[in-house]
């Protein structure tokens, strides 16, 4: 129930944000209250959008029988004038509502983290309790700039048939967090895919067959073994582990599966070496 974790979360996040070069993003909170206060304050909201259903989209006069929390959300802007003058539920908050929102932004302080209060910020799910945010770039646009989103869902666990849990936790938005973080050199170079340790050629579908096998064996073993999929030729195999890399590789086809000698090529200077199956493993550890 402490607050104080909510806020460690948020430190441990805007942390995150910070290590990936993020510095001017603004963090939005809000207390949406509990099943004691917030059944009073919706009917209080219902109540006023009926007032002002004619001012209101279609979308929003639906929510307002359905679920008011939610027009708080709606972006469209003929409804934004009843939107803002909705009370807060700030002022309808119980006594233990509004001492944990109270202790939350203390903790928050002590981070040394400053927040933005957001009354209408209900993140539109039903399950929230008490403590919502979200963190916000100005540098996604007016619309749609929630990086991180969450808040306390007590209760969340029962709803989906699990034990009595305490909850509070949060959504990153990958592809924002993408676009936010692309093209930041301090970043250091982008991802490179290491080179694998062997490129498993096959002639045919036994081999290919035979190599999944091997591979599998190979992976067992640590070492990164490397297949073609796409039934291309060998010689377009080849040309795959030259572009992957490959330190080593090995032709497999009808042959080999005879004899049970695999040729394994060093693709740096041409050396070649002939093992027996069980030797390939041994001798790539003591390669690599
Ligand atoms: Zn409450
Ligand atoms: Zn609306």
């Amino acid at each position: 129930d402490n607050p104080a974790i909510e806020a460690e979360v948020i430190d441990m996040l805007s942390r995150l944000l910070k290590q990936l070069g993020l510095e001017d993003f603004n963090l939005l909170i809000n207390s949406v209250g509990c099943s004691v206060c917030r059944p009073a304050y919706v009917n209080k909201l219902r109540e006023e959008l009926r007032a002002h259903a004619d001012e209101l989209c279609e979308e929003c006069r639906r929510r307002t029988e359905t679920n008011p929390l939610r027009v708080l959300d709606c972006k469209v802007p003929s409804c934004q004038p009843v939107i803002e003058r909705l009370p807060a539920i700030a002022d309808w908050l119980c006594e233990e509502c509004r001492e944990h929102f109270a202790l939350f932004r203390k903790y928050l302080d002590i981070h040394g983290i400053t927040a933005q209060l957001a009354p209408r910020l209900v993140r539109g799910l039903d399950y929230y309790v008490r403590t919502t945010f979200e963190i916000v770039s100005n540098r996604l646009g007016p619309t749609q700039n929630a990086v991180v989103g969450g808040g306390r869902y007590d209760g969340l666990s029962e709803l989906i048939g699990g034990p009595p849990t305490k909850g509070f936790g949060f959504a990153l938005g990958m592809e924002r967090l993408v676009l936010l973080v692309s093209g930041r050199s301090e970043l250091g170079a982008p991802y490179q895919a290491p080179a694998p340790e062997i490129f498993l050629v096959h002639l045919d579908t036994p081999a290919f067959e035979h190599n999944l096998k091997l591979a599998a064996e190979l992976r067992e073993d640590g070492i990164f073994a490397y297949i073609d999929f796409e039934g291309k030729s060998i010689k377009s195999q080849m040309r795959q582990a030259n572009r992957v890399s490959a330190k080593f590789t090995c032709v497999v086809g009808e042959s080999e599966l005879q004899t049970g000698r695999f040729m394994l090529k060093r693709m740096t200077d041409g050396a070649q070496v002939t093992l027996g199956r069980n030797e390939v493993s041994e001798y790539l550890r003591k390669e690599e």
